[in-house]
């Protein structure tokens, strides 16, 4: 997931963000024919798509899936290899932690019925993806928050351990030195996995976790496990997932809003598009410091992926091929 220091890129060249347009893939479609909704008979499955470089993840939700494995089980999975993964310091153990110094995670999931569950804030389980997916199954519930959802972890059979790995307390001690805390958050600062899959029945689901933004304040929830922010899954017409700057997807509900696009007949590129245009649109909006970026699938197994500033990428798996995309975005020069 290595996609940091683009705003230092950018920097070095002025406004910096370079157009390399011509190896960019819109996925299914190219800026030229992307007008056109070519008529799809055969719908592509099973098929996984994820946010950033995540082709382990990838990899394991789609061999959940070619062995006839439903959508849940294969973004579940797939997502803990994620959450497992120390070096990936804004998701599951080794996350860098808030301004306190606790490593603390959110994540949700849904299911092809529209069921969703999620956890917030929770400290000492790494496998908040399972969490949030026992909330659902398990409770007459949707969310639960901080103290309340480690008791529930325990009681399901989590285990208790200390998140905050060696890299990641050195990276914070350094940072407080300085502490320097902007409410205008940095875009080293996070980093995501959204995950949507269909299966081989054509059943749409999703999961989307994290320890969100680091150095963050301690109790600050961002888009991640926020149903229609991080993620939303309709299972007649797709799904979709963020990741970034918390604050502005969920101030443009921004998941839910490319799955209603999407409904009203745009391609998941076209509705990834304008939900990125809702953003950097907003009168006087300064969005030069900070990322956001989105993936989407339709039920037909389009995709789509955009973000605002370059250096998003996703992996893809379809075909029965696994592969790293650079996604196109939205500020060129
Ligand atoms: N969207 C996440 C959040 O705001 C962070 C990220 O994707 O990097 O918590």
């Amino acid at each position: 997931m290595k996609r940091r220091n683009f705003i230092k890129k950018a920097s070095a060249t002025g406004l910096g963000l370079v157009a390399v347009s011509s190896t960019f893939m819109s996925c299914d479609e190219t800026k030229e024919d992307k007008k056109i909704v070519s008529p799809i008979s055969e719908v592509i499955k099973p098929l996984v798509i994820a946010t950033w470089k995540t082709d382990l993840a990838v990899e394991t939700a789609a061999a959940v899936l070619e062995k006839g494995g439903t959508a849940l089980e294969a973004v579940e999975q797939g997502c803990r290899i994620e959450e497992a993964n120390e070096k990936g310091q804004s998701v599951g153990k080794g996350g860098l932690p808030d301004r306190d110094g606790d490593v603390t995670l959110d994540a949700c999931i849904m299911n092809e019925k529209g069921d969703y569950g999620a956890v917030l804030g929770v400290k000492n389980i790494k496998h908040v993806i399972s969490v949030a997916r026992k909330v659902m199954e398990a409770t007459p519930h949707v969310m639960l928050v901080g103290v309340g959802a480690e008791k529930f972890a325990l009681s399901q059979g989590f285990k208790r351990e200390n998140l905050l790995t060696e890299a990641s307390k050195k990276a914070w001690e350094k940072w407080k030195i300085k502490s320097e805390y902007k409410p205008i958050i940095n875009i080293e600062n996070h980093d995501t996995i959204g995950m949507l899959a269909i299966d081989k029945k054509g059943n749409i689901s999703g999961a989307c976790t994290t320890s969100g933004l680091a150095y963050k304040m301690a109790g600050r929830v961002g888009d991640s496990p926020i149903i229609g922010g991080g993620l939303f899954v309709d299972n007649e017409i797709g799904g979709a997932s963020a990741t970034g700057l918390g604050e502005e997807v969920l101030k443009t509900v921004g998941s839910f809003l490319i799955v209603e696009l999407m409904r009203q007949g745009k391609s998941p590129q076209e509705a990834c598009e304008e939900a990125i245009g809702r953003i950097v649109n907003k009168p006087g909006k300064d969005f030069t410091n900070f990322q956001v970026g989105y993936i989407a699938v339709n039920k037909q197994g389009q995709t789509g992926a955009y973000s605002i500033h370059e250096w998003f990428s996703y992996n893809i798996y379809k075909n029965k091929k696994n592969q790293n995309i650079k996604s196109d975005y939205f500020n060129k020069v």
